[in-house]
């Protein structure tokens, strides 16, 4: 299969691997057998231990199940990186359960729509969100919420900078529904006999995928695995290797290559609640970290530090990322600082992160890299979807054993996403590039509706439904404008009600949009318009509206 493309491939690996016919929940029962004493995470200079990882595991796993978790139930997991996202991640894994992973940026009304489409009835969630999740109890089928406080397995000694959420006090109001993390751990509940096999449901991230509202992507132990060991195989990770986990967990991209990786490896995870430059400058003086994986945004910022001289950054091996496009002058910026090339990987959430990454050491610049171990890529044509040659642009078309199942409970919108070449079923990314005579992939557009910043991806159609919501607003039509420092942004243009306040101003819907929705979906430029560019059957014109836009912007 690899011969047909590309022509490099690192001497020391294989190009294809045989995956363990094991769930995911093994990898971390076989590191703790391996290399019991031996530091799993470390979290605010508080390490702890596989073997202490993997007990905690247990009696959150024991937990659930002693709440009625059944193989194949859905449980949400809203919080940001700590032990406990670890914990809890492994735990539903551990009781035969499907991990929703949920954006700890989401409010109300995103999450309704994870709790009504998933049919989830428990949540692990930490406790500065709390407040966004609780009131759902009742009003949805949600039944229960685990409230974690972060500061549970921290060193509150440490000289880092705490965020508000890991130095806050632990969790201790009495509401119905309402259970904190160490009540629960302490519950003394033994779960079953663990019993996933490579082909039952594991994680559940969710995407737009190409068009509407947000689905989730199912992925199955083999799916989280093959990423897992591509990763751990690709890095040439081992237990001596020191990973500063900076990308939150609940994207596929932090979720494999800051957690499931280092625990296949048996290696150590430097965890962070959220991004700041001097923290992780710290960490990766004080615990030697090895490798170091981020977007565009948290490299550029790292490297504007003034301060960053001071710190001894000689241990990286490794630093690299994707999600997005990393520009020429900062990856070069980077090489200046730390003698690394820039690793660009290429992949999305319905592939459980990469597909695609640059051999370390044979790096092209502003290229998604070759195809991974078992990955067949292609590019076709997007309406004949007919094959294309080298360097001819056309959708990037994937085919391999991380590639989702298809979308949770939509048989439609999957069959749409996927196209078959030579007998076997690619997924359509929706997104446009070529490859190269060497076989390295290059993006150049996207085909699907979806406006990156600085890596957090957000769907226009997704968003315009949430604004309808708003009583002032009778047409929004949301599009991508440039932003220096995002790279694009989102910009609302919208036409008022006839009825509405005509005092009804940027602030009011913005406002308003940030309790309805994540932060960085939140529209930063609104216009308000008379009207909206229409097709003759009344179909939004979204695509002239964004090249006025770029016209306007050129
Ligand atoms: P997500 O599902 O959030 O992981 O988003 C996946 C999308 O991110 C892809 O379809 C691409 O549009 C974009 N993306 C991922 N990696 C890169 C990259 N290296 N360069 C440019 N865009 C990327």
């Amino acid at each position: 299969m690899f011969t047909r493309h590309y022509n490099v491939w690192p001497k020391e690996l294989p190009k294809t691997m045989t995956l363990p016919e094991t769930s995911v929940y093994t990898n971390l029962e076989i590191s703790a057998r391996r290399y019991p004493d031996h530091t799993a995470i470390i979290f605010y200079d508080a390490p702890m231990s596989y073997r202490r990882l993997n007990e905690e595991v247990e009696a959150m796993a024991g937990y659930l199940q002693a709440q009625g978790v059944k193989k194949g139930d859905r449980v949400l997991l809203y919080m940001q990186n700590s032990p406990q996202y670890v914990i809890g991640y492994y735990a539903i894994l551990r009781a035969d359960a499907v991990v929703i992973p949920v954006n700890p940026m989401n409010r109300h009304a995103e999450l309704e729509h994870y709790i009504a489409d998933t049919s989830a009835t428990l949540c692990l969630a930490g406790q500065e969100l709390a407040s966004f999740i609780v009131p759902l109890i009742g009003e949805t089928n949600l039944e229960q919420v685990v409230v974690a406080s972060y500061n549970t397995y921290i060193n509150l000694e440490t000289d880092l900078n705490l965020p508000a959420e890991v130095a806050a006090p632990a969790w201790s109001k009495e509401i119905p529904g309402v259970v904190s993390w160490d009540t629960a751990m302490a519950s003394g509940h033994k779960p079953s006999e663990h019993t996933a096999q490579p082909d039952d449901l594991a994680v559940i991230p969710y995407s737009s995928g190409t068009t509407g509202a947000p689905k989730g992507c199912m992925h199955t132990h083999r799916s989280v695995m093959a990423t897992a060991l591509h990763r751990a195989f690709w890095n040439l990770s081992t237990p001596d290797t020191v990973q500063l986990s900076t990308l939150p967990f609940f994207h596929v991209t932090g979720m494999t290559g800051s957690m499931n990786s280092p625990i296949y490896s048996g290696s150590t995870s430097v965890i962070m609640t959220r991004w700041d430059r001097t923290t992780a400058a710290k960490l990766i003086e004080r615990y030697r970290v090895t490798g170091w994986t981020n977007i565009v945004t948290m490299a550029v910022d790292f490297l504007s530090n003034p301060d960053i001289g001071q710190y001894d950054l000689t241990s990286l091996n490794t630093i690299g990322g994707g999600g997005a496009a990393m520009p020429e002058a900062v990856a070069e910026k980077l090489k200046r600082m730390t003698g690394l090339d820039y690793i660009e990987g290429y992949g999305l959430s319905e592939t459980m992160a990469a597909t695609h990454i640059n051999p370390p050491d044979h790096p092209k610049a502003q290229c998604l890299g070759i195809p991974v171990f078992d990955v067949d890529c292609r590019i076709i044509d997007v309406d004949t979807l007919e094959e294309k040659g080298p360097g001819e642009t056309g959708e990037i078309v994937s085919c391999g054993p991380q590639v989702t199942l298809g979308y949770w409970n939509r048989p439609a919108e999957t069959e749409k996403a996927f196209v078959e070449i030579d007998g076997k079923r690619f997924f359509r990314t929706g997104d446009l590039g070529y490859y190269d005579e060497d076989g390295y992939f290059f993006m150049v557009d996207r085909v699907k509706r979806m406006i990156n910043a600085s890596g957090f991806k957000v769907w226009p159609s997704e968003v315009e439904g949430l604004m309808y919501r708003h009583p002032a607003i009778h047409e929004v039509c949301i599009i991508s404008a440039p932003d220096p420092k995002r790279g694009e942004t989102v910009k609302a243009c919208i036409v008022l009600t006839p009825e509405a306040d005509t005092n009804t101003t940027e602030e009011d819907i913005t406002s308003w949009c940030k309790e309805q929705m994540a932060a960085y979906k939140v529209p930063t430029i609104i216009e308000f318009v008379d009207e909206l560019p229409k097709s003759p059957t009344g179909k939004l014109m979204w695509r002239a509206l964004q090249e006025e836009e770029w016209k306007k912007q050129a």
